[in-house]
């Protein structure tokens, strides 16, 4: 079969290339890393800079079609792709890969995000918070992942004494949500549209630790509003492959977090538990497929991360008949870092 090719080398890539493999597709990894959980269930990869045109010429001529699993890829070397197609385009990555840049492309949309400012001097932060108000949180406006790159800011005193890192910085307004959710959709090549159900999300620490669905009422009814939106910028983008946007619910209505150009963490549960997964969705819009159908395959699906390297046994998760584990072979367990899943499925 054709080869795509994916940047960026963690799990959702590992994933991507599983789904892919069914279709018959191979997949060639690029990233950085030495090593690579997501090249060991690919047929190639190319370990090297982002910035080695070289290496990325190559890689492109190796593939029909690129995607990217990982929003912080530079833009800029892309350009090494040559004709090669990637999907989605690299302008949304542009988007998103910067806080700032998504809120104003969100809200020039009509969307809601929380008050924002952007931070490149304490005196900037000042006049932020003297503006916005406290309490609110100052975040790096690019590469912040898993809450990384985030400081809280409770009280007007606070930001005096922070010792600002020399990066461009946003400072947003604290909401007050009573939950999370989000909204992943799939956009064919054709345009066609297909939403999966919207998981209520519970962080810890900044972290997703849990994604469930359905999501509880009062969430499902700013679900209509929130798809409108993620819509709206597939549309603007001309979007091809799966977009999540993230949200806050507030008694106001959804409020835009951010979003994220590519499969996301909290939409795991789908692989066993919507009729098609958001990976093998992303593979069919972005190799020009029909896509499938997004209904929930359950009465409920709840899907757990397992992060850090707090024993398991495997063994008695895998002995309840409603739990399918996923893994994702890293070899090191830092506190924080994703090791794997388990997507827990009612289904009567
Ligand atoms: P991800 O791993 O989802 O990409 P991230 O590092 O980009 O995370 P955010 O989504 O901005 O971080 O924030 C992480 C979490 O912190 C949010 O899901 C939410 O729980 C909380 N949070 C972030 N911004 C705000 C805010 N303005 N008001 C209230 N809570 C917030
Ligand atoms: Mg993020
Ligand atoms: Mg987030």
């Amino acid at each position: 079969g054709e080869t795509i090719g994916i940047l960026g080398g963690g799990q959702l890539g590992r994933m991507i290339a599983m789904a892919a493999a069914q279709l018959g597709y191979r997949c060639h990894i690029y990233a950085p890393e030495a090593e690579s959980i997501a090249a060991e269930v690919s047929a190639a990869f190319t370990s090297a800079d982002w910035d080695d045109s070289e290496a990325m010429a190559a890689f492109a001529a190796d593939c029909a079609v690129v995607t990217y699993e990982f929003e912080n890829v530079p833009v800029g070397p892309l350009s090494a792709l040559g004709t090669v197609p990637a999907h989605p385009h690299p302008r949304a990555l542009e988007i998103a890969q910067d806080r700032l840049s998504e809120k104003r492309f969100v809200s020039d949309l009509g969307g809601t995000p929380a008050p924002f400012a952007p931070v490149d001097t304490l005196q900037d932060l000042q006049d932020a918070v003297a503006e916005i108000g406290t309490p609110g949180i100052l975040k790096t406006r690019r590469d912040g992942y898993d809450g990384k790159g985030q400081w809280r800011i409770g009280r007007p005193e606070d930001a005096a004494a922070l010792d600002l890192p020399a990066k461009p910085l946003i400072y947003e307004g604290f909401v007050t949500f009573f939950a999370e959710f989000s909204v992943i959709l799939c956009r064919g090549a054709d345009g066609d549209i297909r939403f999966f159900d919207s998981a209520h999300n519970v962080h810890e620490g900044g972290i997703l630790a849990l994604s469930s669905v359905p999501a509880p009422a009062p969430v499902v009814e700013q679900v209509p509003a929130a798809r409108a939106l993620a819509a709206k910028v597939a549309e603007a983008l001309d979007y091809v492959g799966v977009l999540t946007l993230e949200y806050f619910a507030t008694q106001d209505g959804p409020v835009f977090n951010e979003m994220a150009p590519r499969v996301h963490n909290s939409g795991h549960w789908t692989i066993e538990g919507a009729v098609t997964s958001q990976f093998e969705n992303h593979v069919r819009a972005i190799c020009g497929l029909p896509l499938g159908e997004t209904r929930l395959a359950a009465r409920a699906v709840e899907m757990r991360n397992l992060i850090g390297d707090e024993a398991h046994d495997w063994p008695a998760i895998l002995s309840d008949p409603a739990n399918h584990l996923h893994l994702y072979g890293k070899a090191a367990a830092r506190p924080g870092r994703k090791m794997g899943h388990v997507t827990r499925l009612t289904l009567d």
